[in-house]
């Protein structure tokens, strides 16, 4: 009996793998889809200056919204995508609408993500020149968010497409830097323009004793290597302050404003809007 009851549960175990597998199969193909007709939106974050905060830059965010109104976060479609070979057209889609936006948006900053995957892509450098050319958009403007992932698992890889990546002009910035492992050996020999201190660190301020020790020593090192830092995910007033004291010279986050649409960054950039007045996208 005790076989019988085994194997009720290894069918039961099947059943759910097998729903988990169809899943994953439906949202790919929901995925594709949207793809297909150029559906992937952006949402727009500002950085601001930590001593003025003036804008200084925005963060472009990838949005999903399914035809029939399901809303999905990048935590889950970026893996997603990774997993069924779809980064590379999702990563150019952000791009290509990002820089056509932020064209806008004459002397700030235009920070994009890009996954580890999409930097081993051979043609990833080309593809993202051909974008600024065709947006006519200036490649000093441009930001280049990495996160540690990509160094570790294939670092020649990783330092060719940096390197052509920053010939051309391009920003190159670590992001969710102090969540991992990146030594100091690896933050010279990328050449990293800037660094985003990963939320964690900010949340940790709050939490434990040590919390403050460890935000301020990570971004001195970053400052001792003279590559500026960016505090990510600055939610109150003390957390702003706290960042300040310890060097960060760009803050980001809900304090200043949530991701928001294009339209909504466009009134806050030319002055029609405090930032805070506008809509969460
Ligand atoms: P990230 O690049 O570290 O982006 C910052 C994330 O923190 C964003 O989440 C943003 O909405 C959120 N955030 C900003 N300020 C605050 C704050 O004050 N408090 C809190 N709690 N959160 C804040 P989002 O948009 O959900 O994106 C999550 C991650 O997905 C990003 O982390 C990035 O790693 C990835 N991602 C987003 N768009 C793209 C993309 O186009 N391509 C790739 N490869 N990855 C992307
Ligand atoms: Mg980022
Ligand atoms: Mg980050
Ligand atoms: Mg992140």
């Amino acid at each position: 009996r005790a076989k019988d009851r085994g194997r009720g549960i290894t069918i039961e175990f099947e059943e759910e793998f097998d729903r988990d597998t169809k899943v994953q199969a439906e949202l790919e193909e929901h995925l594709r889809q949207t793809l297909s007709t150029g559906g992937i939106g952006v949402a727009y974050q500002p950085l601001v200056h930590a001593s003025s905060g003036a804008i200084c830059g925005v963060e472009a965010l990838a949005r999903w919204q399914r035809a029939d109104g399901t809303r999905h976060g990048p935590d889950m479609f970026i893996p997603l995508a990774e997993r069924s070979g779809l980064i590379d057209i999702l990563g150019m889609q952000v791009l290509e609408k990002s820089l056509k936006a932020a064209k806008r948006w004459t002397d700030i900053t235009l920070a994009i993500n890009v996954s580890p995957l999409q930097l081993k892509n051979p043609k990833f450098v080309q593809n993202v020149l051909d974008a600024l050319a065709v947006a006519e958009f200036d490649p000093q403007r441009l930001c280049i968010e990495v996160t540690e992932g990509v160094l570790i698992s294939d670092p020649e890889q990783a330092q060719r497409a940096i390197s052509g990546l920053k010939d051309a002009g391009i920003k190159i910035s670590l992001d969710d830097y102090g969540s991992g492992f990146a030594s100091i050996g690896t933050l010279r020999q990328f050449g990293f323009d800037r660094m985003k201190i990963d939320r964690s660190l900010i949340l940790a301020l709050g939490n434990d004793e040590n919390g403050g020790a460890v935000l301020q020593a990570t971004i001195a090192l970053a400052n001792a290597l003279h590559i500026p830092v960016t505090a990510e995910g600055i939610e109150t007033e003390a957390q702003a302050m706290a960042v300040r004291l310890c060097g960060c010279d760009e803050l980001q986050g809900y304090l200043f404003s949530r991701p928001v649409t294009e339209d909504e960054i466009t009134a806050f950039y030319f002055g029609e809007i405090p930032a805070a007045a506008s809509g969460v996208m």
